[in-house]
């Protein structure tokens, strides 16, 4: 694994930083380009880019949060974790589909 740091300051450990970055940057973007982001995840999955999928998820992530500015990434507010508990249940239901396919 290597570390792989993003613009804003935020650290990651991925066997792949190429493709955890440029993933990262789709899913940053993704809500503003209307993307299908639960088909972009799973083709990652699919085809077993998993520092991609990783990256976008990340990148989803990061951009909920610039869009929440008053809120800290442990936000105990039920937004927050709404969206939270939203995202584990996305990236469980991925995989369960990936592995089910
Ligand atoms: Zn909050």
């Amino acid at each position: 694994m290597k570390a792989v740091t993003i613009d804003d300051g935020a650290t990651y450990e991925t066997a792949s930083p190429d493709q955890f970055t440029q993933a990262y940057r789709d899913g940053e973007t993704a809500l503003e380009r209307r993307e299908d982001t639960d088909n972009v995840l799973k083709t990652h999955v699919i085809k077993g880019e998993f520092a991609a999928a990783a990256g976008y998820l990340h990148g989803l992530a990061a951009d909920a949060r610039k869009r929440l500015p008053r809120h800290v990434e442990d936000c105990p507010c039920r937004l927050c974790v709404h969206d939270r508990e939203c995202l584990m249940r996305s990236i469980y239901r991925t995989w369960r589909e990936a592995a089910a396919a």
